[in-house]
């Protein structure tokens, strides 16, 4: 049937015209995936890995990180796993890592590179782990293509170190989170980003200028939407044929669909809970978003 049309193919599906889908899960806490049957879906599309470092004491603990990292990479048995470092700051605070300056300020791979200590110890988890499945490593809150060189930097001389000490690792490819305004306005200037993957969450907060912690302006995001979707349209464009994903609340909304199909997007990434309805509203669209006839 159409209700789990999701989960028969391993989040391959089909729009009602045949162009194939990709549908696979967020995953917030590690741990969640025991209970998850990796059959229904095509990997792990954003895995939220501050959810993995929950002290200060945890971002120096490469082998904690190790361990959760390999374990999602094994669940997933050879599918993608998507491993998103370190987004802490904004709404997303690290009790030791205090900042005020919020979700306009010192967060995600800003913080990472001016905290070079941190990025290295989940870097060497990550290139330990890649090994043992097919990883990807997804950056956060990337503005300007200089921040990926700066990562991609770190990647090397860790994999100088893990070479020296004959550590076991591989090069995972490294992409970015497509987020903040700027990045998606200037997708094309990406040249050292593998993949892309839309964070509509940020995206709306940035755009209709309203933080996404104030619960009283949730109004002014969600009537932000048909902008998000016409910055993802123009961004699709400046992709240049690289793997683009979308992993925002937006993708589990299923009214999202019809405009995010339209502006070309085949893969999403959704909540492991809203997975069945997503994926048996994308099975009734078209590929341009219209509605299937008959449905
Ligand atoms: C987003 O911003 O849409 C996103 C997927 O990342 P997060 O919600 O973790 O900031
Ligand atoms: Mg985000």
């Amino acid at each position: 049937s159409r209700t789990d049309a999701a989960a028969i193919n391993h989040g391959k599906l089909q729009t009602s015209d045949g162009v194939p889908i990709l549908l696979s899960i967020n995953v917030n806490d590690p741990w969640e995936i025991a209970s998850i049957d990796a059959a229904t879906a095509a990997g792990i599309g954003l895995l939220r890995s501050e959810f993995a470092v929950r002290s200060l004491a945890d971002t120096a603990n490469e082998d904690k990180q190790f361990q959760i990292y390999r374990r999602a990479l094994e669940w997933a048995g050879g599918k993608p796993v998507t491993i998103r470092m370190l987004d802490i700051g904004g709404d997303k605070p690290l009790a030791g890592l205090e900042d005020d300056s919020g979700a306009m300020g010192m967060r995600g791979i800003r913080l990472l590179l001016a905290r070079p200590e941190i990025a290295r110890v989940q870097v060497r988890a990550l290139l330990r782990a890649a090994p043992f499945g097919n990883l990807r490593v997804l950056l956060p809150m990337v503005t300007f293509p200089s921040e990926i060189d700066d990562m991609r930097r770190i990647f090397a001389e860790e994999t100088g170190l893990l070479l020296r000490r004959k550590i076991a690792h591989r090069l995972p490819q490294i992409g970015m989170m497509v987020e903040v305004p700027a990045a998606a306005l200037m997708l094309d200037t990406f040249d050292n980003a593998e993949f892309f993957s839309f964070g509509t969450n940020d995206l709306a907060q940035y755009l209709a200028a309203s933080a996404r912690d104030g619960s009283d302006l949730s109004a002014y995001r969600d009537k932000a939407a048909p902008a998000v979707v016409r910055l993802i349209t123009q961004a699709m464009t400046l992709a240049a044929g690289k793997p683009v994903s979308i992993c925002g609340d937006m993708a589990g909304d299923p009214s999202a669909l019809p405009a995010l199909l339209a502006a070309g997007l085949r893969h999403f990434s959704v909540a492991p809970a809203q997975r069945p309805a997503i994926g048996s509203a994308l099975v009734g669209l078209n590929a341009d978003g219209t509605r299937a006839a008959g449905d």
